[in-house]
C-alpha cells in the first residue's frame, strides 16, 4: 500500500506544498488553480491591520464578530474559534464528561474526524447514524451531533434534521449542528433555515468554505451553553486571535450567495461532459467529485487492477492534478484524515478564472494520464512523495 498511516499524509501533504511553492516561484500565483472551495481568504480593509493587538483587536473585532455571525447563523452568542475541529472539541470538552455518550446524525457517513477523536480523549463513547430510522438517544448521551452537510457535501433531509432535533429535545439533549459547508449550501442552494432556526442549541461553520474567509471556526449558541463553550475554549487556546477575527468579520461583510448560485448553474455542464469519459463522476452541490472508492472501480472497469487501496489512489490523482496541471484539491493538501474525495468546487474563486471548457480538458487529460501508471508503485511513490 502506498497511504499506510497519518505519517505518510503528512509526508504527502508536505510533497504538496513544496509543489505549490515551486509553482508559485516560477509562475506566481496565478499559475495556480486552488479548486478546493477552501478559500483561506484575508478580505482586511485599510485600517484594520493598525488594530490587531491582543486586546486592541479583541476588543473591536469580537464585538463586529457577534452582529455579523449572528446574522449568518442565529443565536444569542457567537465565539470564533481557530476551526471547526476547535469548536467541536471546546463543545464536547464542556459538555461531555468520561462515561458519557455522544451521538451522530448525518446523511451519509463518514463524519468529520474531528467529532470521534474529540469523543475519545474525553473518555466517551460515540455512535453515528446515517439512516434516520435508526437514530435513537440513549441513557448516557449528553450531546447530539447533526452534520447539515458532510465533507462530500452531502445535505441533510430537511425533515431528518427536524426529527432529529424533536427526538433530542424530549430527552432534554443538546445538539450542536456541524454546518462546516452546510450553513451555506443548506441555506442558499436547499433553502433551509439556519440550523438555530431549525432548534438547535449551537451550531458551527467554517469561514474559509464556500466563502472568501480564513481557515477558522464560527460557533453560535443559546447564552448558557455558549458561556460554559467560550470558558473552556479559552482554558485550552481554541480560540481565535484578533487577527483570525478581524479576517472573519470583513469576509462575512462581503458575503453574498452569488457565487455559489452560479457555480450550481454551471456544474451539470462539466458533470455530463466528464462523465462520457468518465462514468462515476457525480455532481455535488457545487462542482464535481470523484469518490476513492468510486475511483477504485472505475479503474476495475476499465480492466486496470491495482494492489492499492482506494486512498492511495485517489491521493495518487490529486498530487498528478497538482504536478501536471498544477490543480490543488483536497486529497493532495488534506490534513491526516481529511476527505479521500476528489471534489472540484466550482464556486471557489480560481474556476471562475480558468473556465468549465478548460476545467473538464484539464481533468480528462490528468485522468488519462492516472490510467497508465495506477499500476506502477514506483511512478505513484514518485508523484505523492517526492
Ligand atoms: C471541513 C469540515 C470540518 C472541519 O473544519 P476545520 O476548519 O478543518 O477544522 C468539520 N466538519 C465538516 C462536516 C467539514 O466539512
Amino acid at each position: 500500500m502506498l497511504v499506510n498511516s497519518s505519517v505518510d499524509e503528512v509526508k504527502r501533504r508536505e510533497a504538496a506544498l513544496r509543489v505549490i511553492k515551486s509553482t508559485i516561484k516560477e509562475k506566481g500565483r496565478n499559475g495556480l488553480y486552488d479548486l478546493t472551495g477552501l478559500s483561506g481568504g484575508f478580505p482586511l480593509v485599510e485600517g484594520d491591520i493598525r488594530l490587531l493587538e491582543t486586546y486592541a483587536g479583541s476588543a473591536i473585532f469580537e464585538d463586529a464578530i457577534q452582529v455579523v455571525g449572528r446574522i449568518h447563523l442565529g443565536g444569542d452568542k457567537i465565539l470564533a474559534l481557530n476551526r471547526t475541529s476547535s469548536g467541536i472539541l471546546a463543545a464536547i470538552l464542556a459538555l461531555v464528561k468520561e462515561g458519557d455518550e455522544i451521538v451522530h446524525y448525518l446523511p451519509k457517513h463518514p463524519a468529520h474526524p474531528s467529532i470521534p477523536r474529540s469523543a475519545e480523549l474525553v473518555g466517551a463513547s460515540y455512535r453515528e447514524f446515517d439512516d434516520i430510522n435508526d437514530f435513537e438517544v440513549g441513557e448516557n448521551t449528553s450531546l447530539v451531533f447533526i452534520t447539515g452537510s458532510t465533507m462530500d457535501h452531502e445535505i441533510i433531509d430537511k425533515n431528518d434534521f427536524l426529527k432529529v432535533i424533536k427526538i433530542s429535545k424530549s430527552r432534554n439533549v443538546p445538539v450542536f449542528v456541524d454546518d462546516a459547508s452546510g450553513a451555506r449550501l443548506r441555506t442558499v442552494i436547499y433553502k433551509q433555515p439556519r440550523a438555530m432556526d431549525m432548534g438547535a442549541d449551537m451550531a458551527i461553520t467554517s469561514t474559509d468554505k464556500l466563502m472568501d474567509g480564513p481557515r477558522g471556526g464560527l460557533m453560535a449558541g443559546k447564552a448558557d451553553i455558549m458561556d460554559l463553550v467560550k470558558s473552556k475554549a479559552q482554558q485550552f487556546g481554541l480560540e481565535a486571535q484578533s487577527p483570525l477575527v478581524a479576517g472573519m468579520v470583513r469576509a462575512f461583510e462581503n458575503f453574498s450567495p452569488e457565487k455559489i448560485l452560479e457555480a450550481l448553474s454551471k456544474k451539470h455542464e462539466v458533470c455530463n461532459a466528464l462523465k462520457k469519459d468518465i462514468k462515476s463522476v457525480k455532481e455535488t452541490p457545487t462542482g464535481v467529485m470523484l469518490s476513492s472508492n468510486d475511483l477504485k472501480l472505475e479503474l476495475e472497469n476499465r480492466g486496470i487492477t491495482t494492489r492499492f487501496s482506494a486512498l492511495d489512489l485517489s491521493d495518487t490523482l490529486a498530487m498528478l492534478f497538482l504536478r501536471k496541471q498544477n490543480i490543488i484539491t483536497i486529497p493532495a493538501v488534506g490534513m491526516p484524515g481529511a476527505s479521500p474525495t476528489i471534489r472540484i468546487d466550482l464556486a471557489s474563486q480560481d474556476a471562475g478564472r480558468i473556465g468549465v471548457d478548460l476545467i473538464v480538458d484539464m481533468f480528462k487529460e490528468t485522468f488519462s494520464e492516472f490510467e497508465s501508471i495506477a499500476a506502477d508503485e514506483k511512478v505513484c511513490r514518485a508523484v505523492l512523495y517526492a
